[in-house]
Parts: C-alpha cells; sequence; structure tokens
C-alpha cells in the first residue's frame, strides 16, 4: 500500500491495523454481491431478520415535525439526557447529573470523542486482547501508543497482574469492554473490584488518574439470567459508552451516549473538553430524529431469550460435530476453535459454501471463528451439516 505524500504517520499505522477487517470486509463484499439465497451469515453482527416494529413505529411517529425547531442543530437535548439519567440510576444506584450525559452517534463515536479528549502524544491506552477490532486503530489515529494485555486464554477472564505490569507513567486510561465482543465473557464483581484497586493504586503512583473507559455495547446480552455488574460502579474515574445499536439490534441508526460517573475527580474540566471534543470530532452527535424517539427506544429489546436459545442450539450443534466451543455468557458471538490452524483459510472454505464467519485472527483470536447468533435460527440449522462437512474434509487431508 502507497500513501498520498505526507500521510501522517499516526494514520498510517492506524491503517495498518485495521487491514484484516479491511481484506475481510471487501471479501465479504463479494460473497454477497450476488444475493445467493443459501447464504448463512454469522460475519459482522448484523441482523438477518426484519427489525422490530416496535422500533419503526417509533421512528416513524417521531419523524413527523411537532414544532419549528424539530429538526434544529440538537446537542444533547434535555429530554435524551432525562431518559438517560433515569435509565443509569436503575442500572448502577448512582445519579448521574444531565451534564455528565453525552448523546452520540452510537459507540464509535463515543469512543471516537472520548479519545480526542483524552489522548495527548505519548499517552498509552491499555486494551483487553482479544478485543474489538477498532480499539487499536482507533487509539493510534488518535496519537495514541496502544498497549495490549492478553485475557487469561482459560477462562477469558482480565489478566489483572498483567494489567497492573503494563500501568506507567504514561499511562491514560484502559478500555473494558463487558460483556465481551468477541470471548463473551462477562467480568464478575470480584474481577472489577481488584481491577478498580489497581487502577486506584496506580493513579497514585503517577500522581493523576488513570481513567477506566467502559464499552458498555452489549450489556442488555446477557444469557442464563446472568448478570452485568457496570464496571463503573467499582471506581470512580470512569467513563461509560454505550450504544442502543446492540440491544434494538439497529446499528445503522446511530444513537448511543458517554456517561461520566458521578464521582469523577474534576467533572467540571471533563464535562468541558467533551463537549468541544464531540463537536470538533464532527459533530459526533445523534440525531434529532432519535434524541425525539429516545423515550420509546429505552423501552425496546430485541427477545434476548431466542437469542439464548440459538445460541444453545448452534453451540451443541457444533459440539456434536465435533468443534471445541465454549458457550459465551453475553454478547453476539460464538467462538468455535478451527480445526486446521489457518482460521482464514477455514472460513474461506466455509464461505465458498455460504457460511459466513470471521476468521478469529482478525480479532487476535488465531485458530479461531467468530460467529454472531444475530442470524437466523434457519441459518444455523442449514449451516450446521456444512461445518461438519468442512471439518471432516480439512481432517481428512491432514
Ligand atoms: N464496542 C464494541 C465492543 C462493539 O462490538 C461495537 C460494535 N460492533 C462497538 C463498540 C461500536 O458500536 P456502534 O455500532 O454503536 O458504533
Amino acid at each position: 500500500m502507497t500513501f498520498p505524500p505526507r500521510t501522517p504517520v499516526r494514520v498510517q499505522n492506524a491503517h495498518a491495523c485495521i487491514g484484516s477487517i479491511y481484506e475481510f470486509i471487501a471479501k465479504y463484499e463479494r460473497w454477497t454481491a450476488d444475493g445467493r439465497a443459501d447464504i448463512c451469515d454469522f460475519a459482522l453482527g448484523n441482523p438477518q431478520t426484519m427489525p422490530l416494529e416496535a422500533f419503526v413505529t417509533a421512528l416513524r411517529e417521531a419523524a413527523i415535525p411537532k414544532d419549528k425547531a424539530w429538526y434544529a442543530y440538537k446537542m444533547s437535548e434535555p429530554s435524551s439526557r432525562e431518559i438517560v439519567s433515569k435509565s443509569l440510576e436503575r442500572l448502577t444506584g448512582l445519579q448521574f447529573p444531565h451534564e455528565n450525559i453525552f448523546m452520540t452517534n452510537g459507540a464509535t463515536g463515543a469512543l471516537l470523542v472520548t479519545m480526542n479528549a483524552l489522548i495527548g502524544p505519548g499517552d498509552e491506552v491499555i486494551f483487553n486482547s482479544p478485543p474489538w477490532f477498532f480499539y487499536e486503530g482507533m487509539i493510534l489515529n488518535s496519537g495514541g501508543k496502544p498497549v495490549a494485555v492478553d485475557v487469561d486464554p482459560a477462562t477469558f477472564d482480565l489478566d489483572l497482574a498483567g494489567i497492573e505490569r503494563a500501568i506507567t507513567d504514561n499511562t491514560r486510561f484502559i478500555i473494558v469492554n463487558s460483556p465481551n465482543n468477541p470471548t463473551g465473557k462477562i467480568y464478575s464483581p470480584d474481577t472489577l473490584e481488584k481491577l478498580g484497586k489497581i487502577l486506584e493504586a496506580g493513579s497514585k503512583r503517577i500522581g493523576r488518574p488513570i481513567y477506566l473507559v467502559s464499552d458498555e455495547a452489549y450489556r442488555a446480552i446477557v444469557y442464563d439470567n446472568a448478570k452485568f455488574h457496570s464496571p463503573t460502579t467499582f471506581y470512580k474515574n470512569a467513563i461509560m459508552i454505550y450504544t442502543y445499536g446492540k440491544t434494538l439490534l439497529t446499528p445503522g441508526q446511530r444513537v448511543g451516549y458517554i456517561a461520566l460517573s458521578p464521582r469523577m475527580d474534576d467533572l467540571e474540566g471533563l464535562r468541558t473538553i467533551l463537549f468541544s471534543s464531540q463537536i470538533l470530532s464532527g459533530w459526533a452527535m445523534t440525531s434529532a430524529l432519535m434524541q425525539h424517539c429516545l423515550g420509546d427506544l429505552e423501552k425496546m429489546s430485541l427477545d434476548v431469550k431466542a437469542l439464548e436459545r440459538r445460541r444453545d442450539r448452534f453451540v451443541k450443534g457444533l459440539r456434536d460435530c465435533g468443534y471445541e466451543v465454549r458457550s459465551p455468557e453475553g454478547a453476539f458471538y460464538i467462538t468455535p476453535k478451527t480445526p486446521i490452524e489457518d482460521d482464514v483459510a477455514f472460513a474461506d472454505l466455509l464461505a465458498r459454501e455460504g457460511v459466513l464467519c470471521l476468521p478469529g485472527s482478525v480479532v487476535k483470536m488465531k485458530g479461531y471463528l467468530r460467529a454472531s447468533v444475530t442470524a437466523s435460527d434457519e441459518m444455523v440449522e442449514r449451516a450446521l451439516p456444512k461445518f461438519a462437512a468442512a471439518r471432516k474434509q480439512v481432517l481428512a487431508a491432514r
């Protein structure tokens, strides 16, 4: 790849970092271009069924203007902040003042605004690996240095000792994502409490707060009646990131938020820089329309029990044909081990049969696939014999 002259090094590095997902998306577009009816699409966490009817009704009603300012420039509207504040009080028991809430264009927007506001030259950002595939590129693009800490491979739990070792004088924040994409892990109160203590001690040592950025995109997607605990309730200098895109399975209709913990140090200063960062990051607010219907959206969710049944069927079906696979505690993804080491080659083989999965190496899980349960039940049934056949084929060729 040759870049145009004077392309900033940070942009080049960020691009290199998302190279594998770029390559995958190019293939995915070819695989799906001809609209084959027999495709089983587990690749990217996109909906494979029609959206919630209530969602469409809410948007339709909210689209009709009730005053002249209906489609005027909108920032974080008082009505939206009130809805979010009430919702967060129910979730965390904490009272989030309205000024602590910033309505954004989904979680990606919220993360970018946070990064642009906080990261300076030489600042390090810790993230847990395997990660969501854009963290590292976003950190680089914002001028920071990504520092990966691998989770415990046996349990997918946070490596707390590894995190402690990764903290330096330059650590700016750590990103924690629970329930996790791609591992499906929900971090326990015990783990989060220990993490909070490590961050507290680290902040003391370096003489300024290390922030905890809590990516809670999947917090409503939990299985087996598991309880999600917000990492923000275990540490005071915490910044919550949320998106409605997963809970409603409508990621193209961008709405989410940043919420600053009410216990945070220097709240006033942070609010000020987040506000300007939000405007200067390309008006990274959500739209007027999404704010008008937020009260309705807040009450909706996709059918998580149906997802759970699909997860169970998919995991059992894969195990029955010989795959080693864990059952995720939350989020959208199951991650079977590939029967050969080369997960890209194996994903390509499945794709030729119409079964689309993300190769694990795109999300630093070499030797695995990532398959999203946002596909339909019928896709799972059609795909299972193909998973079985592909496994047999590669094992026979060894
Ligand atoms: N964080 C995680 C962990 C995600 O999986 C995703 C979406 N796949 C995002 C953030 C981005 O969410 P949004 O679509 O709202 O930008």
